[in-house]
């Protein structure tokens, strides 16, 4: 079943076909306000002279008056009516609503608390090996970002750069940190429709909410898009497998003695900020890299 943002609301309206800017007003107000267009006093009206129409009838209501049923969102601070029809094509009338920054900041809906080793994993989005997610819409759209493990290592970012804003590709962007840049790409293609902007002017929440105001890229799934991701017990078991590859790989770099792993065997939040460059660089490679990607699956 097709679901809409719960802030979605209608109102029939109605409105003045001839009226150079389309005023439109809520039936709950036209009795009130426009007594003039839906009496035989539109007549009088100054719109309705300079066209009228020999045969109308005396009594209203006037012949240009229409109605319409429209869409409104109630989390906005001005209600800004919109058509049926648009709303449906947009965010506001499918399941995408989940990625509308008005939903997020009103609803503050949280992340499913599914986890995996005290790292959140939530079950209906798909992974890939290189630690970033899918979650296909039933609207025909999709949204990615990355995963909590990836978020984790990052820590704060300083900065983001996105490679491309459209198209059909493999979306990419740049994450700036401690002075790295680390480029994640989406190891297939989409046809890219839309890039979190919001993200530019603060980056924190890449790595605060990784899955809802932290998601980076919107589009149209392609027939390959959801090749060889993962979902379900398969991405748990990889999701453990990785926490031990990783624990492994900073014992072998001998970077537990710079103080990056924790006691609890979870590596430390902000790996990134404790290794110098040239060990971020290597670990990104083989974790997060497409190279990464393509040698897991
Ligand atoms: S703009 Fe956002 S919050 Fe408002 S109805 Fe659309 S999806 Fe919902």
């Amino acid at each position: 079943m097709r679901m809409t943002c719960p802030f979605l609301r209608e109102a029939q309206v109605k409105y003045c076909r001839t009226a150079a800017v389309r005023k439109l007003i809520p039936l709950a107000q036209a009795g009130r306000t426009e007594e003039k267009c839906s009496s035989g006093e539109y007549r009088t009206c100054k719109v309705f002279q300079t066209q009228p129409l020999e045969e109308s009838a005396d009594q209203g209501p006037c012949p240009f008056l229409r109605e319409s049923l429209m869409q409104y969102c109630a989390a906005a601070p001005v209600a800004k009516l919109v058509p049926y029809s648009e709303s449906l094509l947009s965010r506001c009338g499918n399941d995408s609503f989940r990625y509308c920054e008005l939903y997020l900041s009103m609803a503050q809906p949280g992340v499913p608390s599914e986890e995996v080793e005290g790292l959140a994993m939530p079950e209906r989005l798909r992974y890939t090996a290189n630690h970033m997610w899918l979650d296909m819409g039933e609207d025909g759209m999709c949204h990615v970002g990355i995963d909590a493990f990836l978020s984790r290592v990052l820590g704060p970012v300083d900065r983001l750069t996105f490679v491309q804003l459209k198209g059909r590709t493999r979306p990419a962007a740049v994450l700036t940190v401690n002075g790295v840049d680390l480029e994640v790409m989406f190891p297939n293609a989409i046809l890219l429709t839309g890039c979190n902007l919001y993200l530019r002017a603060n980056p924190s929440r890449i790595t605060c909410d990784p899955y809802t105001t932290g998601w980076l890229f919107e589009g149209r799934p392609l027939p390959e898009t959801a090749e060889n991701l993962m979902q379900g017990p398969a991405a748990r078991h990889w999701m453990e497998t990785e926490q031990r590859r990783m624990n492994e790989f900073l014992q072998q770099e001998q970077a537990a003695r710079s103080g990056t792993m924790s006691d609890g065997g979870l590596f430390a939040e902000g790996l990134a900020h404790h290794l110098d460059g040239d060990w971020l660089r290597v670990l990104f490679h083989e974790f997060f890299s497409p190279y990464a990607s393509g040698k897991r699956v």
